[in-house]
């Protein structure tokens, strides 16, 4: 195993949590990076399982102390990943997957060029309110203003989309799970320089979602996002 870094961003509501945890079922020896936020936990989340809900003079004193690979305020709270998880994962020669947003993203990207940044977008703005309503109205805390400023977010994130080397659009749910899957496959095989136990279906998937030379599918959903 190479201990490849993965990194996922998407809008809130893309249905980035549901893809990784669909991922992670599908393939082995991926970590999932758990990050540290100062928000607090949301129906039933657990502290040390999605986030380690933390206080914002301890988040402070891990940036006073270089603790993190990255970290950004987003939505008013503090997200950061531990530079310790990348370390245990090369220890053990696992890969990592990062789910962080999109400034966070461009500061990995920056000190490891060589990470493998995915971003994740819902097929159009109204599908992304749809998903944003029924997620919160599961937690039963819909807050207009939040949802508002949810929407105003994802068509600001969206403008980083090319400087990610995959972006893969999560319409149906399974066609997004098998493109995400094969792009994991195809960049350990490229990292192996083992192209050749690569499935041509595997190697075709995965550069269909280089946004290098964009797919119709991603270029008509940007395309919904620009419209006013
Ligand atoms: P994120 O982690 O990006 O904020 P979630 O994974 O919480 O998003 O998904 C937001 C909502 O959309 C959830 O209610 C989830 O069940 C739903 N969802 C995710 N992917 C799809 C999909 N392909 N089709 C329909 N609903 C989806
Ligand atoms: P949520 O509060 O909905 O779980 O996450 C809000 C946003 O914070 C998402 O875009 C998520 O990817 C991002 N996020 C989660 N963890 C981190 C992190 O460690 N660093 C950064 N920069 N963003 C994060």
């Amino acid at each position: 195993m190479a201990g490849i870094l993965f990194i996922i961003s998407a809008p809130s509501g893309s249905g980035k949590s549901t893809l990784v945890s669909q991922l992670l079922t599908l393939v082995e020896g991926i970590d999932f990076s758990i990050s540290y936020t100062t928000r607090a936990p949301r129906g039933s989340e657990q502290d040390g399982r999605e986030y380690h809900f933390t206080t914002r003079d301890e988040f402070l004193r891990m940036v006073a102390e270089d603790e993190f690979l990255e970290w950004a305020e987003v939505f008013g709270n503090f997200y950061g990943t531990a530079a310790s998880a990348l370390a245990h994962a090369r220890e053990q020669g696992r890969d990592l997957l990062l789910d962080i947003d999109v400034q966070g993203a461009l500061q990995v990207m920056k000190k490891l060029p060589e990470a493998v940044s995915i971003f994740i977008l819902p097929p159009s703005p109204e599908v992304l309110e749809m998903r944003l309503r029924n997620r919160s109205q599961a937690e039963r805390m819909t807050i207009e203003s939040i949802i508002e400023r949810r929407l105003a977010e994802a068509r600001e994130e969206l403008k980083q989309l090319p400087d990610y080397r995959y972006a893969l659009v999560n319409d149906v749910l399974d066609q997004a799970v098998t493109e995400l899957r094969a792009i994991v496959i195809t960049e350990r095989a490229i990292a192996a320089e083992d192209r050749q136990r690569l499935s041509e279906s595997d190697s075709v998937t995965a550069a269909s979602c280089r946004t290098a030379t964009p797919s119709s599918r991603l270029e008509t959903a940007l395309a919904t996002f620009r419209q006013p």
